[in-house]
């Protein structure tokens, strides 16, 4: 849905009780002869919301337009929603309300059969038209044990954060990851998993993590290179990767590959973007691991960091992937450049949170600052948090800059500034 439509379809006067609740709501729709499609519909405390459709495409709504979805959903006709529209909404003409109804229903069936096949988007550019930023999507959560999972999950659930993405660590017991799957598509929740793939290679696990629910993998490639790449996830990790996307590909699992982005990997962006392709991965995040300028350590220097997020968003669109920025990291001196790259991002994304296994809650930019326990503490009051305003003040304010090109990632912060990295 274009930022246009959006914007039409929302209609700021509100009257009556028929916006749907706030929180998650869930919907299966089966066609005659074909697997049943998954909704997953947020409605936030302002009535605006977030569908997202069989884990792989995502839009964001505007208050009517969550009242359209929620009520063609629930199997209601044009009529009755055009009848709960007037309800609901001053001033919205009823031509073009007719017309907001079908285009909605025409957006379900899109989004129900994307060209992509993950729901990966960057951050709109707050400068071109300044809004608050959206509440999380998506949590990014070490693997633990079920008992520590399950209140987790079901506090994501309640949170309106639909999505989890479950961190693999070095050699876990597959019995694990497969329940941890099990438990969160139980909970409702979208469920990913991310890691080496020397960590996810065993016999028949990828079989058993589809079987149990799995909705996408996230596997690290740093090249095509296979020593560079075996040079910071292991020996022999750059085979299983190609081999384990080839899996992916035969089993039509969503995957996504996630290239850190250091001194020794930059050089080969269009060489590893192709391989990609080859092996048939549309999806890639970037993760940069960034220096202040004195000891880099192998790190990109601050000053270079606009200049490599360009290069990788035009190899990204030469190429026709879909990418993904992840917050960067700065370099951290007490790990080797291998161990940073291995423990990756602290968040999948500027629209998700980090969790610890104990509900330690941290927002995904800025030092290591602990917004509340999500075990304990009401989701409102950790989004209000000290920590999470300032990561807000810092995304919502307008960053693009006359010097530089428009890139993308400068819509949650400037790629050359320190303090717009997360400092672990
Ligand atoms: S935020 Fe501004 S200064 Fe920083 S890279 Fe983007 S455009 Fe340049």
């Amino acid at each position: 849905m274009s930022p246009t439509l959006l914007q039409r379809l929302w209609i700021p006067q509100r009257r009556g009780q028929l916006q749907p609740a706030a929180g998650l709501h869930a919907y299966d729709q089966a066609e005659e002869g074909q697997p049943a499609t998954r909704y997953h519909l947020r409605v936030d405390p302002d009535g605006g919301g977030l569908l997202v459709v069989n884990a792989t495409a995502c839009a964001q709504l505007s208050a009517s337009g969550v009242l359209i979805a929620a009520s063609l959903l629930q199997g209601q006709s044009d009529e009755a929603v055009l009848k709960k529209l007037a309800q609901r909404f001053d001033g919205g003409a009823p031509a073009q309300q007719r017309q907001d109804v079908a285009q909605m229903r025409g957006m379900l069936h899109t989004l129900a059969h994307p060209q992509g096949r993950f729901p990966v988007f960057n951050l709109a550019d707050p400068s071109a038209q300044p809004a608050p930023l959206m509440p999380p999507f998506e949590a990014t959560l070490p693997l633990a044990g079920p008992d520590q999972l399950k209140p987790l999950l079901a506090r994501l659930w309640q949170a309106g954060i639909v999505h989890v993405t479950l961190l693999t660590p070095p050699a876990p017991a597959p019995a694990a990851l497969v329940a941890a799957v099990q438990q969160a598509t139980a909970a409702g929740l979208i469920c990913g998993i991310s890691g080496r793939a020397s960590d996810l290679a065993a016999d028949h696990l990828l079989d058993d993590l589809i079987a149990a629910g799995l909705d996408h993998l996230t596997l690290a490639y740093a090249s095509p290179r296979a020593e560079l790449h075996d040079s910071l996830y292991g020996a022999g990790d750059h085979a299983l990767a190609e081999a384990l996307f080839a899996r992916t590909e035969a089993l039509a699992l969503a995957d996504v590959a996630q290239m850190p982005l250091i001194a020794a990997t930059v050089d080969d962006l269009d060489a590893t973007l192709a391989r990609l392709l080859a092996l048939r991965v549309l999806n890639v995040r970037f993760f940069a691991i960034a220096g202040r300028g004195q000891d880099d350590d192998g790190a990109i220097p601050a000053a270079s960091m606009a200049q490599v997020a360009a290069d990788v968003e035009e190899a990204a669109e030469r190429a026709q992937v879909l990418y993904l920025w992840q917050p960067p990291a700065l370099r951290q001196p007490d790990l080797t450049l291998a161990e940073q790259v291995r423990r990756g991002p602290r968040c999948a994304s500027d629209v998700a949170i980090r969790v610890e296994p104990e509900g330690a809650v941290i927002p995904p930019r800025g030092p290591h600052r602990v917004a509340g326990n999500l075990l304990r503490d009401e989701w409102p009051a950790i989004w209000q948090d000290a920590a999470f305003k300032a990561y807000r003040s810092r995304i919502e304010r307008p960053t693009r800059c006359l010097t530089c090109p428009g890139l993308a990632i400068c819509a949650a912060d400037c790629p050359r500034e320190p303090a717009g990295w997360s400092q672990d």
